[in-house]
């Protein structure tokens, strides 16, 4: 039985878990960092592509930008359910963020003065998106790793975390599962941060990694006690790029590609007066969406979509200020894109929902857990996410972690747990897998979750009304009774991907339960979730968050509300001139 003390411990080494490790370690506390990979650079936060939001005003272009603005914008594009307090202190922290990173070695790319450039994203008043080219994601990365390892930091890699141990209503650490050679292990430490990221995979065209299953707000869920803030607000990304729905960054319209339909008619304009290709996500989604269903939708690459043309902008734009796409263009779908339309869709991208924390990142309900990154919700996003919001978060919520666990880890004694509750929870997990291993028949996990994430895509999408979702609660049902009865065919406990999926598939269907729920229950239009049956925003009833939770032994989740925080605008017009 191996047991590992911390003084605490991040699971999840994407851009969020390892910026709060570094926080941490620079102070000299002992810190490690779990991965489901082999290396931390292979996260998902590798594959962001367009930039980090700050309000720099580096450019001509956005002279005029500041922390204000920032905060305007980003409040409108949450359509005022993202907690205003949080937004203004991410937003002032932004630009010391990236000043850090630029000084820690960022390679951002520059301005003809030698500044540190920025690109219009949707949603912005002005020019905010930091960049490095299309791959934003990738240079941070490499930077934060590589801080990391001048840390020494220890990375305990192809772990996967499967449950918290709690003592009461405190968190001492988490199991795992070792994906190599099958043992499960301990780590232990007085505060443990869930940084596992999104939870893409949920559905079945989706934008995300084969590692965005949502591990971090399943473990968090199945405790009973903590709560998944806004599930009904999920991200559809108007332009990842069909069959395989690879993104094709919203950086392509920063910088001046627009959206055409099978008339090569420019068509947002049509749907948004003010932002026309550069309004929210939620308004571009549903308005390519609408063109779709209108019949102006293109017949190709496995599906109905619409084109992208980046060709406008030049070969020498695309080759370098968009260069990911160009090679994932040619790559993977077999386009040139300076000299051709690029295919594009609607997929889910990116999920607001998470783990319900405060100010200071603390999980609701659990003493000692923090999370961050795209697996919290504390709340920055609301009802929507702006582009760049995300990687700014990453950081920003990493830093403000690290600080809090910093102060307490100050005062705090050595964590005493009572004897054998690790050992104990050790057991409970060796048995839960010989269990699995040992069932002869029962249910194909891989047909549920193939099933879940079908009814995900089909009634809880783009556009819901209350009889579709009221049917996928139904199927979602059926689905989470079976989960108890899983099977698998492959029976090592080393390397088996099935086991892997098996162990976190009942959370997975809880959280999807969270989701479909809280969608029915929400009786208006705010953001991404659309209700056809409910087309306005009703701020009377609804200017409201809502909390999910699993009590152990119940078949389905428990909704509440809290109020929202409006600290420095009060609810109106996003100002996108959306026609509904
Ligand atoms: C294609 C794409 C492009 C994007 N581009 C942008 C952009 O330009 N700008 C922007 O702001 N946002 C962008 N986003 C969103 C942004 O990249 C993500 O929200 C952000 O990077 C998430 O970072 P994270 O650290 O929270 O999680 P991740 O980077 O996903 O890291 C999660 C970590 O948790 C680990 N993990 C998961 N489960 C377990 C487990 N059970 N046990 C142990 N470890 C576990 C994983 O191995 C990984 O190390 C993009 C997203 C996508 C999909």
């Amino acid at each position: 039985m191996k047991i590992y003390k911390f003084d605490s411990i991040i699971v999840g080494g994407g851009l969020a878990g390892v910026r709060a490790a570094v926080e941490i370690a620079s102070k000299g506390y002992k810190i490690c960092l779990l991965t489901l990979l082999d290396k931390l650079i292979r996260s998902h936060s590798n594959a962001a592509q367009g930039g980090i939001q700050a309000s720099l005003a580096n450019t001509t272009e956005s002279i005029g930008d500041d922390w204000r603005v920032h905060a305007y914008d980003t409040i409108k594009g949450s359509d005022w359910l993202a907690d205003q307090d949080i937004v203004e202190e991410v937003v002032k922290l932004a630009p010391f963020l990236i000043r850090e990173m630029d000084y820690w070695g960022a390679v951002f790319s520059r301005t003809d003065k030698g500044l540190i450039n920025q690109r219009q994203f949707g949603g912005a008043t002005y020019p905010r998106c930091v960049f490095a080219s299309d791959g934003t994601g990738h240079v941070l990365m490499n930077l934060i790793e590589s801080r990391a390892t001048c840390l020494n930091i220890p990375v305990f890699s192809r772990r996967q975390a499967l449950s918290l141990i709690l003592d009461g209503v405190k968190v001492v650490g988490v199991t795992t599962l070792n994906l190599v050679n099958g043992e499960i292990e301990a780590f232990l430490g007085n505060a443990v941060i869930l940084a596992t990221g999104g939870a893409g995979l949920l559905y079945k065209e989706t934008t995300n990694a084969r590692t965005c299953f949502g591990d971090g707000m399943t473990i968090a869920l199945e405790t009973g006690l903590a709560q998944i803030g806004n599930p009904e607000f999920v991200q559809f990304h108007p332009t990842p790029m069909p069959p395989r729905y690879i993104l094709a960054t919203e950086g392509c319209r920063g910088d001046g590609g627009v959206l055409l339909n099978s008339e090569e008619k420019e068509f947002m304009w049509d749907y948004s007066s003010m932002k026309g290709n550069l309004a929210s996500r939620d308004v571009v989604s549903r308005s390519m969406m609408r063109e779709i269903v209108a019949g102006r939708g293109i017949e190709g690459f496995s599906t109905t979509h619409l084109w992208l043309d980046i060709k406008r902008l030049g070969y020498e734009h695309v080759a370098t200020k968009l260069r990911d796409v160009y090679f994932l263009c040619r790559n993977f779908i077999g386009v040139d894109p300076t000299k051709e339309y690029i295919p594009v869709r609607p997929a889910q991208h990116y999920t607001m929902f998470g783990v319900k924390t405060n100010k200071r990142c603390e999980a609701y309900g659990i003493q000692g857990l923090y999370a961050i990154g795209e697996c919290a919700c504390w709340d920055l996003h609301g009802a929507n996410r702006l582009g760049g919001n995300s990687l700014l978060e990453t950081v920003a919520s990493g830093y403000i972690a690290g600080q809090k666990i910093l102060e307490n880890l100050a005062k705090d004694k050595i964590q005493i747990c009572k004897d054998g509750l690790v050992e104990d929870e050790i057991k409970r997990q060796e048995t839960r897998i010989k269990n699995i291993l040992g069932k002869k028949d029962g249910e194909n996990v891989y047909r549920l979750f193939s099933e879940m994430r079908g009814i995900m895509s089909q009634n809880a999408g783009i556009f819901r009304n209350g009889q579709d979702i009221e049917i996928g609660l139904a199927a979602l049902n059926k689905i989470f009774e079976k989960t108890a009865n899983v099977k698998i065919d492959c029976k090592e406990i080393a390397l088996n991907l099935e086991l892997q999926l098996a162990l976190r598939f009942s959370g997975m269907a809880k959280i999807a339960l969270c989701v479909m729920k809280s969608a029915l229950l929400r009786t208006e239009s705010r953001g991404s979730h659309w209700r056809d049956d409910f087309p306005k925003r009703d701020d009377k009833n609804w200017l409201k968050r809502t909390l999910a939770s699993f009590p152990i032994g119940v078949q389905e989740p428990e909704i509440n509300y809290e109020p929202v925080k409006i600290t420095l605008l009060p609810p109106g017009d996003r100002g996108y001139g959306e026609k509904k």
